[in-house]
C-alpha cells in the first residue's frame, strides 16, 4: 500500500473579499478532497512555530520530519545542490532571484514574472563573464526569474540578505508581511573579519551585476515592450554547509524545483526524473502547464508502486497567493481536484496525507504564521466534512508542528 504525502505549497489562506469572505480552498468546489476528508481525519499543522512565517525550504525540511532548529543550514546550499551544483567544502551559496530595481527602489523581487529561462540563462552567463571578484563564482538560473549564486572559499553565513522581503534570523529566512523598497545592500551580523569580506564580496557582485545587467540588450528590449527589466540580483539565505539530515529508504519525490528536489536528494529520497517546462513569458499559461506536468508524472509514478512512500510537491498553488490573485488560486485548487485528487480515488489502498509547507494568503502577497490543515486519509476517521482552514481546527489530530506530523500519521 503505497502511502503519498502531498505538500500543496502555500495552500493556507485567509477570508478573500474577492470570493464573499471565503478561503480560496473554502470557495473552491472539491468533491474529491471532500471525499478524503469525510472518510479520513485532519488536523492542524504550524509548520515551525506558531511564531514564525516560513520559507518554503524549512517548511518542507520540517514537513519531512526534521526539526528545522536542529538540521537546517540555509536555503542557499539546498538550492544549490538540487540545481545540480557541487558545494565545495569551502564555499557560500544563496538563493538569487532577478529583480527590477529603478532609482535604487526595488520595484519588483521577480522582474514582474515575465522572464523566460531562456533570458534568465543568457542573463546568467554574462554575469558569469563579466563579473570579477576576488574569489571563483559560479551564477546559475534555475526557473523563470530564480537563481543561485556560488561563491569558492572560506566565509561567512551571518550576513543580511540583499533582499528586504526576508529577514534573516539566524540559519532562518523569515517571510516579511511589509517590507522596504530602498535598494537592499548586504551587511554583515557580526564583528568578525570574515564576516565584513563576506558581505563586501556580496555587495561587490550585486553592484558589478546591476551594472552588466542594466546595460544587456535584453533588457532594453525588455523596457522597450513594456516589461520589467531583470536588472538586479537580489540574495538571499547564505549558507556555508549541507544539513545532515538522517536518511529515508523506500521514499521517492516527484519535485521540480532546485529546492524541493535538494531537500529530497540531502534526505536519501529518490527523485523520480522529470522536468518544469522552461519559463516563458505568460505566467498563468505557465503555471498551468507545469500543473498539468507534475500532476502527469505523479499518477503515473504513484501507479507503477515502486516506493512505500512517495513525496508530491504541487509548487503552483503559493504563486496566486504572492500575486494578491485569489480567484486563480481557487481555480488551481479546483482543477487539482478534478484532475489529481479524483484520479487518486480509483487507486486501491492509499494512503495519503495532504497538508502545506506554510500559508501565502492572498491578501498579503506573502508567507504567513497562519496554520495550514492537515488531511490523513488512512486508518482514522473523524466528524470533519471538507479540507479547509477552519473545518481543519475541528479535526481530531487537533493542532501539530511540522516535524511531527509524518509521525503522526505513522509514515
Ligand atoms: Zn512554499
Ligand atoms: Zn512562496
Amino acid at each position: 500500500m503505497p502511502k503519498i504525502l502531498i505538500i500543496l505549497d502555500g495552500i493556507g489562506d485567509l477570508p478573500c473579499k474577492e470570493l464573499n469572505n471565503k478561503t480560496p480552498l473554502e470557495a473552491a468546489k472539491t468533491k474529491n478532497l471532500d471525499f478524503f476528508a469525510k472518510n479520513g481525519c485532519q488536523g492542524y499543522v504550524y509548520p515551525v512555530s506558531q511564531k514564525v512565517a516560513p520559507e518554503s525550504d524549512v517548511g518542507v525540511t520540517a514537513l519531512l520530519g526534521y526539526d528545522p532548529y536542529k538540521y537546517y543550514t540555509g536555503r542557499g546550499p539546498l538550492e544549490a545542490v538540487g540545481a545540480g551544483l557541487t558545494l565545495p567544502i569551502q564555499s557560500i551559496a544563496l538563493r538569487a532571484n532577478f529583480a527590477t530595481l529603478i532609482n535604487q527602489i526595488l520595484v519588483d523581487r521577480r522582474a514582474g514574472r515575465t522572464l523566460t529561462t531562456k533570458e534568465a540563462k543568457e542573463l546568467a552567463e554574462e554575469i558569469n563573464k563579466k563579473v570579477k571578484l576576488t574569489h571563483e563564482f559560479t551564477f546559475k538560473a534555475t526557473i523563470g526569474h530564480r537563481g543561485i549564486l556560488l561563491i569558492k572559499g572560506q566565509f561567512s553565513n551571518n550576513v543580511s540578505n540583499v533582499d528586504p522581503a526576508y529577514k534573516k534570523e539566524g540559519s532562518f529566512g523569515i517571510a516579511k508581511e511589509e517590507y522596504e523598497t530602498k535598494m537592499p545592500e548586504c551587511k554583515p551580523l557580526d564583528s568578525k573579519k570574515l564576516t565584513k569580506d563576506t558581505a563586501e564580496i556580496i555587495n561587490e557582485f550585486v553592484k558589478q551585476s546591476n551594472k552588466i545587467l542594466t546595460n544587456h540588450p535584453i533588457n532594453r528590449k525588455r523596457i522597450k515592450n513594456n516589461l520589467l527589466p531583470a536588472n538586479f540580483i537580489t540574495l538571499r539565505d547564505a549558507g556555508i554547509e549541507l544539513p545532515k539530515f538522517p536518511k529515508k529508504s523506500n521514499w521517492a519525490a516527484v519535485v521540480g524545483m532546485p529546492l524541493e528536489k535538494g531537500i529530497a536528494k540531502l534526505s536519501g529520497i529518490t527523485i523520480l526524473p522529470f522536468e518544469y517546462p522552461e519559463a516563458k513569458r505568460d505566467i498563468k499559461k505557465q503555471t498551468k502547464k507545469s500543473l498539468k506536468l507534475e500532476i502527469k508524472n505523479s499518477l503515473k509514478y504513484i501507479k507503477k508502486v515502486e516506493f512505500k512512500n512517495y513525496y508530491i510537491h504541487i509548487k503552483q498553488t503559493d504563486i496566486p497567493g504572492h500575486d494578491g490573485d485569489p480567484i486563480q488560486k481557487k481555480e488551481l485548487i479546483e482543477y487539482l481536484d478534478k484532475k489529481f485528487f479524483k484520479k487518486l480515488r480509483k487507486i486501491k489502498d492509499l494512503e495519503i496525507v495532504v497538508t502545506g509547507d506554510h500559508s501565502t494568503p492572498c491578501k498579503l502577497k506573502s508567507h504567513s504564521k497562519d496554520p495550514v490543515p492537515l488531511l490523513w486519509f488512512g486508518k482514522e476517521k473523524d466528524n470533519t466534512e471538507r479540507f479547509t482552514e477552519k473545518e481543519s481546527k475541528k479535526g481530531s489530530l487537533g493542532a501539530l508542528l511540522g516535524k511531527d506530523v509524518l509521525n503522526k500519521v505513522n509514515f
